[in-house]
């Protein structure tokens, strides 16, 4: 068994090489493009279903490599985290973000992913309190999307950074809920101000009975501590319906519109809420 174990090593290890030679690559042209801010910010606007209005937009970041054109945030964010990158290019896209978001109607919210690592940093607090101090944007039309691997990381620095960013009047997101370990028992202990329902649920809406009855128990628990909940990854007029029938507050997805460069957010605001 010893030996066959050490063949399969040696077989692996040219695969091992090129990935990590791919890897090294990707590192050093992060480092470079954060130095040359090749990064974009695009906006996704957020459907408010009491209104019928958009109320903010999402912002989401993209990054065009100069070899491999568009790069998906889900492929470099990790790798961004790992090299400490991600707390430098998380403040860029806040910033950029709030900028941009001072200028349009004042309604209107912009939404920011904050990762794990940037939210427990020590400079999160006041990088966004010099944010909007710079900006302009008023704390109220600011939200931080994160995710539950923020608790796992660090419980305790959490309720005390939520608590602090409440007193700017800026509200945060449990992104992408219900596809974490233990979603349920985080709710009860942090003050979140909305759930954000994950894709995969608004996908099988009307076709498992199960996940309608996920969804309608998730908007109602939002609902019983105090919390509104947006569904994301609307694509179709059947979800939508659904989702309106159960009480959600906000919907998200291509439905509306695809995630957008900010010289097509006017046309975006436009289109939904006239002029
Ligand atoms: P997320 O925060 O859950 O963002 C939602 C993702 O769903 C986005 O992918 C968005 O483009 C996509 N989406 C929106 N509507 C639909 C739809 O109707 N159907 C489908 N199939 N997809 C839809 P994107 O932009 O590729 O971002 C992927 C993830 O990367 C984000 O997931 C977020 O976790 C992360 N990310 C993006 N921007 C940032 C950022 O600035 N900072 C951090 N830390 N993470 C970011
Ligand atoms: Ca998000
Ligand atoms: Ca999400
Ligand atoms: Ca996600």
């Amino acid at each position: 068994a010893k030996s066959e174990a050490r063949g399969s090593f040696r077989f692996f290890e040219p695969e091992m090489d090129a990935r990590l030679q791919a890897r090294r690559l990707m590192e050093r042209d992060l480092r470079d493009a954060l130095a040359r801010e090749a990064f974009e910010v695009y906006y996704q606007p957020i459907y408010s279903l009491g209104t019928e209005r958009i109320c903010g937009f999402e912002a989401l970041l993209r990054w065009n490599h100069p070899g491999r054109g568009f790069v998906s945030p889900a492929e470099f964010i990790p790798i961004a985290e790992e090299l400490g990158l991600i707390v430098p290019l998380g403040e860029w896209v806040l910033r950029r973000a709030c900028e941009e978001a001072s200028r349009w109607p004042d309604g209107l919210k912009i939404a920011v992913n904050v990762s794990a690592v940037q939210f427990t940093s020590a400079s999160l607090v006041t990088a966004v309190r010099e944010t909007l101090r710079a900006t302009g944007l008023p704390g109220r039309r600011l939200e931080l999307e994160i995710t539950e691997s923020v608790l796992v990381a660090n419980p305790g620095a959490t309720t005390a950074i939520l608590h602090s960013l409440r007193a700017m009047g800026v509200r945060v997101s449990m992104d992408d809920f219900g596809t974490g370990y233990s979603s349920l028992s985080y709710l009860r202990s942090f003050p979140f101000d909305k759930i954000k329902i994950d894709q995969a649920f608004v996908r099988d809406l009307g076709a498992t009975d199960g996940t309608d009855f996920i969804v309608r128990a998730v908007i109602g628990l939002g609902a019983s501590l105090g919390m509104t909940t947006t569904a994301e990854g609307v694509e179709t007029e059947a979800q939508l319906a659904r989702l309106r029938a159960e009480g959600c507050d906000e919907v998200q997805g291509y439905l509306f519109s695809r995630p957008v460069p900010i010289t097509q957010v006017p046309a975006v605001i436009q289109r939904w809420n006239g002029a």
